[in-house]
């Protein structure tokens, strides 16, 4: 359907033209975007008058994870406590109320990170609620688990099981080796496949069209048109993904990365990336970019740090990093000559060096060797970095990514154990990378159900405006009105919208057909109930898309 939107507040993400009144959509591309006086209609228009609402480009949503989300939707929610008898009398009960005929395997999320104060949960105190069965309770910084003597018994770990990724991850252990029951990161990913084989069970999968849509909808819903998937774990995946573009179902455009580990796993990984290319791709699907893990999480004290962690008496406690130099730099130059782009993940100081040393040293390489530097590096996460390395992005072409709703005080003060005040503080700082001139993109990085109301993007504009988290404030005894520091590092709404738009389509390389409202581009825009550019910064949360465009049909409300 042709139509004409006029008398509409109509931000674009068009440096060239900002603003416009009037739009006109044909044949699901914008033909025209400007004055309603310089609009020429010829009657074949349906001509809808805005009322003066606020119009944007469709959002881009560019670290999620839409098969975690769904491959979640078993998983068991846990009360939000910070009182560890009311926590296992929850588990007991529920293990009573679900015999193990019934959930063979127990996964709660989630426990607060900081639920054992200095200490580490043990496999015992889960045991005193359930031991007919194997447990397993996620920490809400994802990163480290806490599982019962079964679990363990039935993954055959013990005292003489080498730990896969030492130093990331790994089992917790006593003083003769025997593992505590604490697991940190996904190490039992390594084992759990022995479990489930003898169980006899494996929990539901929901790498399907069916457990796929639910996560697609509520984007849709929430205005986003286009999203990156961090982490392609499964060609199930792919698979339910394209079937739900056949069946006229997805209304985004898609891209997924598989994930490698070292420079040896590289090529194979190539090869991944161009075969689910070959088999998926379309116009709505693309696979073009791998995922790298540089380190872990400064929650978690497993982030690459340029000064020593805080709590380090002995002043060698640096983090881990979980690529060198060389092996980044030689993997940078691979990728940019097979045309792959790289998205890696970074969290403190020194993997952003490291990442931004490589870049330059390969840059220089490819250029040497007569390749032209193609490849499009985004550096996901970036949460402490150096006031020296700040215009680097820019100076190297880097794409920085960001989860806007991380802004406030979704993780506490936690990280503060390793980062102490001083760097803690000047975490989440990105004005002076945009300022210098590097693309910032943003993201929802929502990888459960749990969480999935978070990855609605106006809840994240809300948190990064306002560096203020609604359900998990700060305190405020000690943060004034909850802000997270350094007040200066809010984000303004204009910065907030070309991160969401055109340089998250620059990030996905779709900003040639989408990403802003220009006569020619894919016609993929939202209407809003509220005009942000007007309204009170703190009921950003609130707005809501009326209706959202995914080439030129209204895929969610209506006119
Ligand atoms: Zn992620």
């Amino acid at each position: 359907m042709d139509i004409v939107l006029k008398n509409a507040k109509v931000y674009t993400s068009d440096e060239q033209q900002p603003w416009a009144d009037t739009i006109a959509v044909r044949e699901g591309r914008f033909v025209f975007v400007g004055q309603e006086s310089d609009w020429s209609d010829d009657g074949s228009f349906t001509v809808h008058d805005m009322l003066g609402r606020l119009v944007l480009p469709g959002l881009i949503d560019s670290h999620t994870h839409p098969s975690l989300v769904a491959e979640s939707q078993w998983h068991v929610r846990l009360p939000w406590t910070h009182d560890v008898v009311a926590l296992l009398e929850f588990i007991r009960a529920f293990g009573e109320a679900h015999p193990p005929e019934e959930m063979p395997f127990l996964y709660f999320e989630y426990y607060p990170s900081t639920l054992f104060g200095g200490g580490q949960p043990t496999k015992e105190l889960l045991d005193g609620a359930i031991s007919d069965r194997p447990v397993l309770c996620q920490d809400f910084s994802e990163h480290s688990h806490w599982v019962n003597s079964k679990m363990l018994e039935l993954m055959e770990i013990t005292a003489a099981t080498p730990d896969p990724v030492p130093g990331l991850e790994m089992f917790a252990r006593d003083e003769t080796g025997e593992p505590t029951g604490h697991l940190l990161e996904n190490v039992h990913h390594h084992f759990i496949e022995r479990m489930y084989a003898r169980l006899g069970w494996r929990p539901p999968t929901g790498l399907t069209a069916e457990g796929m849509r639910p996560f697609f909808q509520f984007m849709t819903e929430h205005g986003v048109t286009a999203l990156f998937e961090a982490l392609v774990a499964d060609e199930d995946t792919l698979r339910s993904v394209a079937e739900l573009d056949a069946a006229g179902e997805l209304h985004v455009h898609y891209e997924g990365a598989p994930r490698f580990r070292t420079l040896d796993d590289l090529p194979e990984a190539i090869e991944t990336v161009h075969h689910y290319q070959a088999t998926y791709g379309n116009d709505h699907i693309r696979i073009r970019t791998l995922k790298l893990f540089l380190d872990g999480t400064n929650e978690s004290g497993n982030s690459a740090l340029l000064k020593p962690q805080s709590d380090d008496r002995c002043g060698e406690n640096h983090g881990e990093i979980q690529m060198d130099l060389d092996d980044l730099t030689a993997c940078l130059v691979q990728c940019n000559r097979s045309d792959v782009d790289l998205h890696i993940h970074m969290v403190g100081d020194r993997a952003f060096r490291n990442g931004c040393d490589a870049v330059e040293t390969a840059r220089k390489r490819a250029t040497e060797d007569g390749d032209e530097w193609r490849i499009q590096v985004t550096f996901a996460h970036c949460e402490l970095v150096d006031p020296a390395d700040m215009s680097r992005p820019a100076e190297l072409g880097i794409i920085v990514n960001w989860t806007t709703h991380w802004s406030g005080g979704y993780f506490g003060e936690e990280a503060k154990k390793y980062l102490g005040d001083e760097r803690w503080n000047r975490m989440y700082a990105f004005n002076d990378i945009a300022t210098s001139g590097a693309a910032l993109t943003f993201s929802s990085d929502v990888v459960t159900q749990y969480e999935l109301n978070r990855g609605n993007p106006f809840f994240g504009i809300h948190v990064a405006h306002n560096r203020v988290d609604p359900q998990y404030p700060l305190d405020p005894s000690r943060h004034p009105d909850s802000v997270r520091p350094d007040a200066a590092s809010k984000l303004s709404l204009e910065r907030l919208i070309k991160g969401y738009t055109i340089d998250g389509a620059r990030q996905l390389r779709i900003d040639d057909r989408t990403g802003s409202i220009e006569p020619g581009k894919i016609a993929n825009f939202v209407v809003l109930d509220e005009d942000l550019f007007s309204s009170d910064t703190d009921t950003f949360l609130e707005t809501k898309p009326q209706v959202v465009f995914f080439e030129g049909r209204a895929v969610s409300g209506s006119l």
